[in-house]
């Protein structure tokens, strides 16, 4: 018999949600985790309301207060800073009881994460704990799930392979904590469309303010002070955290194989939704009577008749998420909190059969102590 429901490899933020979700509903959980600490540099310092909902669910609505800042969107500018035009559709009330867009620093949020596992006896965190082969966890779980982030060991494991679409661009990631006294940078999030220099620059939670500048090929790795100048930003006026190249790839295509089994499925690229350029691929869906939009989204909610639950289709008992579904807000963040919201609505649903048809399905429910 296996000692655990869920072996967990990795606790960045993606392992650690999961534990937490893991540990509310009473899963016998063990994590695995090289590291014995939160990945100390900051990384991801944006997400929305949807993922400030999957958090608050998880008991952290209080310490989110402190950690998030909310973001004032987002704007593209020419290269002396004059205003191209903002994002479109940038939504600037409170959604879902949450705001928009937020700014964050991810080590904090990670750490939140972790020590919310505390709460839960179910759930056996080991850090500093390199996790084991796939099959030996199989032996001691009876799911695994890979949570080892973008250079996963078990993706190699299991021979899934991910091919490189020949988009190769390097960009020169650079973040500060300004001082107080600094000259004043843009409270906005701006895109730089300076064909010389495409840039990014985010003002984050606090004193974090982070840069990105597309590298060419061949140029050598630039003095970092020398790009922040023009942004009025000096050694003195900042203390550096980080200044790193980084590669961006595109996929061209996934396979997968279930279980065992030695057949392996091929999907294309076009089988996932682009955020620029998005054509659903919806048209397996036509004579199911799933109501669409007029670009072929997914309707979903009260879109898709008066008493549907949330991110259900206009069919009963069928749900759409992420991507697909229209007016969705098309960005990875947003589509995990769907993810993570379905399960409440997939709760509702069995819940009402079990009621009404008397349908004798086990609903196991979250539970978050206090
Ligand atoms: C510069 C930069 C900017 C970014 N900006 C954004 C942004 O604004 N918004 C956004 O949404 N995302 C952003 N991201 C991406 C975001 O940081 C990642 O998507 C996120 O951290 C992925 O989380 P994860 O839990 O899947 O993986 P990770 O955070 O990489 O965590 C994986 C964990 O698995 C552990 N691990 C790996 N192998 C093993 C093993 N064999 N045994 C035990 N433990 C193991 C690792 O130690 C690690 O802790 C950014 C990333 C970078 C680098």
């Amino acid at each position: 018999m296996n000692t655990f429901d869920v072996a967990i490899v990795g606790l960045g933020p993606t392992g650690a949600t999961l534990a937490n979700f893991c540990g509310a509903l009473g899963l016998r959980t063990v994590v695995f985790e090289r590291s014995t600490t939160a990945y100390p540099q900051p990384r991801a310092c944006h997400l929305d309301a949807e993922i400030a909902r999957v958090f608050q669910q998880l008991g952290f609505e209080s310490q989110l207060h402190d950690l998030l800042t909310v973001s004032a969107g987002m704007e593209y500018v020419a290269a002396d800073g004059a205003r191209l035009f903002t994002f479109e559709g940038f939504e600037r009330e409170p959604l879902l009881g949450w705001h928009e867009d937020y700014v964050f620093i991810q080590p904090e949020l990670d750490t939140m994460l972790r020590d919310g596992l505390a709460r839960f006896p179910c759930v056996d965190v080991r850090l500093g704990i390199e996790a084991d082969p796939v099959a030996d966890l199989l032996e001691q779980a009876r799911f695994v799930v890979a949570c080892d982030g973008a250079s996963s060991a078990i993706r190699t494991q299991l021979g899934i392979d991910m091919r490189d679409l020949g988009f190769d661009e390097r960009w020169f990631v650079v973040d500060v904590l300004v001082n107080d006294d600094a000259h004043p940078l843009p409270p906005i999030i701006q895109q730089v469309c300076d064909r010389q220099r495409l840039a990014t620059f985010v003002p984050s939670h606090g004193r974090h303010r982070r840069w990105e500048f597309r590298l060419a090929d061949d140029e050598h790795v630039p003095d970092e002070w020398r790009l922040l100048e023009p942004w009025g930003v000096l050694p003195n006026d900042a203390e550096l955290l980080r200044a790193v190249v980084y590669r961006f790839h595109a996929l061209e295509a996934v396979r997968w194989r279930v279980g065992e089994a030695t057949a392996e499925t091929r999907r294309p690229i076009r089988h996932l939704f682009l955020f620029i350029g998005a054509s659903p691929n919806t048209d397996w869906l036509s004579g199911s009577a799933i109501a669409l939009d007029a670009k072929g989204f997914v309707l979903t909610g009260d879109a898709a008749g008066g008493d549907r639950l949330s991110l259900e289709t206009s069919r009963r008992g069928i749900f759409a998420i992420g991507d697909v579904r229209a007016g969705s807000v098309k960005r990875v963040a947003a589509a995990v909190g769907e993810g993570a919201q379905v399960v409440a609505a997939l709760h509702g649903f069995l819940t009402d059969r079990r009621q009404t048809l008397g349908e004798v399905t086990d609903v196991p429910s979250l539970h978050i102590p206090a």
